[in-house]
């Protein structure tokens, strides 16, 4: 009977690698940066990061790294408890009323991951009488937040602000109490941004909340980096915002809720990943002070990041190649056939360009891309560069 299951276990295996859905780890030898040092079959090899979150060139920046150190020196390296316990120090507090000061709520609760901030965030705050309703395209973290909720649930068609108004005219028919609206701030796939301000009206319509994860905005979207419901004019209109450390926030780990007083408390007291799992290491949060100082006064930063989108974005479209429409640093480039463009992510490394080839079940069928992610701290000349690579491939491969 136990052999079963580790024969079932080898065949989905073989099923994953039969489907070529089989994720491999490349292995990085270096700080994260704009460049960085794989192990490339057993060789060493630079080559330019175009697909990391790491949107503002945080992740390596030497002034978080000595925050770390000096934080590590002061207060040691585990917390070893619950924040409930004798987690929570000083500076566990600092972070929280930072985060919540730059992006304009009451307070912040911190998580280990943001994962844990979706999964946490729905079931202590909605019970059976009430209605949440999800993009179809929000994050798998919403996704298991949602189905550990009692609440109803509606789904509308990813920015479809007919079904939206659809949905939530069916949820009141259904006699909700409370209706959340649950969006990505950003998909992350496509780099489109939700239709925020679209969506704040219908909530206004109907008296619903409206919840934001802006994992994927944090830190460079929005005239100082708050965010898409700041890059949308509805930055009031946003009930709850979750997030990461884990992305342009210097791309450690952790993740939070912004929202009311009232609701972080009572997150505090009932979410399910925050009282049962350990605080952050204080290294981590020493660091995102210093990063959260550096993000708030980084417009140079964000500056840079858009006109390297801008500079990827002419020079790829001008070589013809097939480009998702848009201004978010995440620039996909359609290859449609998913073995063409597994090919050409591997040609590119060749060529010293590290990126990612995604397909199904990531994105749609026949709808397979390049995900490239812009960051702050590329050159023009190193975006020139991985342009010359992307010509050089997209010739050979036939896609240009
Ligand atoms: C990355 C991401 C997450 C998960 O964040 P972690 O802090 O890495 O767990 C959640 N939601 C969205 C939209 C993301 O892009």
């Amino acid at each position: 009977m136990r052999q079963d299951f580790y024969d079932r276990i080898t065949k989905t295996i073989a099923d994953i690698r039969d489907q070529g859905l089989e994720k491999i780890e490349r292995q990085i030898t270096s700080p994260q940066g704009p460049v960085i040092e794989v192990n490339h079959q057993g060789v060493k090899k630079k080559v330019l990061n175009f697909c990391a979150n790491n949107y503002l060139g945080l992740a390596d920046h030497p002034e978080i790294v000595k925050a770390a150190q000096e934080t590590m020196n002061d207060y040691g390296f585990g917390m070893a408890s619950v924040r409930f316990i004798c987690g929570t120090t000083d500076l566990h507090r600092r972070v929280e009323k930072e985060i919540a000061d730059y992006l304009g709520y009451e307070d912040s609760i911190l998580f280990a991951a943001c994962f844990d901030a979706n999964g946490g965030v729905f079931e202590p705050l909605l019970e059976a009488e009430d209605a949440i309703i999800s993009d179809a395209l929000n994050h798998a973290s919403i996704i298991d937040g949602v189905r550990l909720c009692k609440a109803k649930r509606y789904r509308f068609a990813n920015s479809d602000m007919k079904d939206l108004r659809a949905q939530l005219e069916q949820a009141d028919l259904d006699g909700a109490r409370t209706k959340l609206i649950v969006t990505d701030g950003v998909f992350s796939m496509d780099g489109y941004i939700a239709k925020l301000k679209e969506i704040a009206a219908l909530a206004e319509e109907f008296g619903a909340l409206v919840m934001v994860d802006d994992c994927h905005a944090t830190g460079f979207m929005g005239p100082h980096g708050e965010g898409t419901p700041a890059h949308c004019g509805v930055a009031k209109h946003i009930d709850i915002l979750t997030g990461t450390l884990g992305k342009a926030l210097g791309g450690g780990m952790g993740g939070y809720i912004c929202a009311s007083k009232d609701v972080v408390h009572l997150l505090r007291n009932r979410a399910r990943p925050y009282l049962f799992s350990n605080a952050l290491t204080p290294a981590l949060l020493g660091a995102t002070l210093k990063t959260l100082d550096l993000v708030r006064h980084g417009g140079h930063l964000r500056e840079q990041l858009f006109r390297n989108a801008t500079r990827f974005r002419e020079l790829m479209t001008k070589a013809g190649f097939d480009l998702l429409p848009g201004e978010h640093p995440i620039i996909p480039i359609m290859i449609y056939d998913a073995k063409k463009a597994g090919a050409m992510a591997a040609e590119l490394m060749d060529e010293g360009v590290y990126v990612t080839a995604f397909s199904f079940p990531v994105v749609p069928k026949e709808k397979a891309r390049i995900r490239t992610q812009m960051c702050a701290a590329h050159t023009d000349e190193q975006v020139d560069e991985a342009v010359a690579a992307f010509i050089k491939v997209g010739k050979s491969i036939g896609v240009i």
